[in-house]
């Protein structure tokens, strides 16, 4: 038998690592000395592993309470909360005008106090109700109602799995494949207030899509605001501006989202604000003028999203608004 020591592992650096021994005394003291360097590297891995792991943990932790949030240094812990205003330190003193930064601007203790509105207790229960394809199959629920509307894939039911982060009893599917949400589906925030996710335009939409859509948005009695998603990297296309289009012919109230803003470099990003920035201010009548960057990866701007909802659906007072 041939033993043969795999270059660059346990062998390389001993003499006649690149040939073989036949067996006998200098055969077992390299196998002794060889695993000996073998546990001293392999003890060596462990001992680094606690520090990667840490690492990791870092790198995927998601902020998902506010509590987390104001625990971080100044500068990452604004850039969580406020991600709008990180961005606008990047302009020069002139463009920083055209961010209207300051629309909504709460406290950072607004921010905590409205979280409470998104936490299960035992007086506060977050839960799905149902589903509806028509209008008339949706139930009836007389509290304030906010709807998400967005292009497939845009990240819909991901934002609204993180704003309901601290119900994790609450199924929200989010999908590998565009096109999942076909219907519109409810859910009850305790007592304040009813999200609906609405089915995804564009790629493979339901053929009834523009009905059910259309109905629900112009007829809905309850409807306090609609979320408008678009995707921050890809901006506005095509299918959005059709949104865009039935909030303005039905002159509702709605607020530009821009999902997924963990994916672009800060440049790119900043890009993509002022452009959408530049169209809410000319071209819309009813969109809230401060645009919601967010990213259902690392919670920035989930906080004051959630925040946000409770002030406009009457179940937080700020300063801010
Ligand atoms: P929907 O079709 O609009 O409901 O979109 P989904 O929520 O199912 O998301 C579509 C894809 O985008 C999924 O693969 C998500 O994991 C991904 N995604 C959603 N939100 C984010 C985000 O904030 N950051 C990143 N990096 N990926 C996201």
């Amino acid at each position: 038998m041939r033993l043969q020591f795999p270059a660059g592992v346990a062998g390389a650096g001993c003499p006649g690592a690149d040939q073989t021994l036949a067996r006998g005394p200098e055969r077992d003291f390299w196998e002794t000395k060889m695993t000996a360097r073998a546990l001293r590297l392999a003890t060596g891995k462990l001992l680094e592993l606690p520090a990667a792991l840490g690492r990791l943990n870092r790198a995927c932790r998601t902020f998902q309470t506010f509590a987390e949030v104001l625990r971080l240094p100044t500068r990452q812990m604004m850039k969580l909360a406020f991600p709008l205003q990180e961005l606008q330190r990047q302009l020069t003193p002139d463009s920083r005008l055209h961010l209207h930064v300051k629309t909504f601007d709460p406290s950072l203790e607004d921010i905590s106090k409205a979280e409470s509105v998104f936490m299960t207790t035992g007086r506060n229960r977050i839960e799905y109700v149902s589903s509806a394809v028509r209008l008339d199959h949706a139930p009836d629920l007389s509290h304030p109602e906010v709807c998400f509307i967005g292009r497939s894939n845009v990240g819909k039911s991901s934002l609204i799995k993180a704003l309901f982060s601290l119900a994790p009893e609450v199924e929200v599917r989010v999908s590998k494949k565009p096109g999942h949400t076909k219907k519109m589906n409810f859910f009850k925030v305790g007592k304040y207030f009813t999200v609906v996710d609405m089915p995804g335009y564009g790629y493979r939409a339901p053929e009834d899509f523009v009905d059910m859509v259309e109905t629900y948005l112009k007829e809905r009695r309850n409807l306090m605001r609609t979320f408008l998603l678009v995707d921050s990297v890809v901006g506005i296309q095509k299918t959005d501006s059709i949104a865009i289009g039935m909030c303005e012919e039905f002159a509702l109230p709605y607020v530009m989202v821009l999902t997924k803003i963990d994916k672009s470099s800060k440049g790119h990003l900043l890009k993509q604000v002022l452009q959408i920035q530049k169209f809410v201010d000319s071209e819309t009548q009813g969109c809230f003028p401060q645009l919601f960057p967010v990213s259902s990866v690392t919670y920035s701007g989930i906080h004051l999203l959630r925040c946000f909802i409770a002030n406009i659906t009457g179940n937080l007072k700020t300063d801010g608004l």
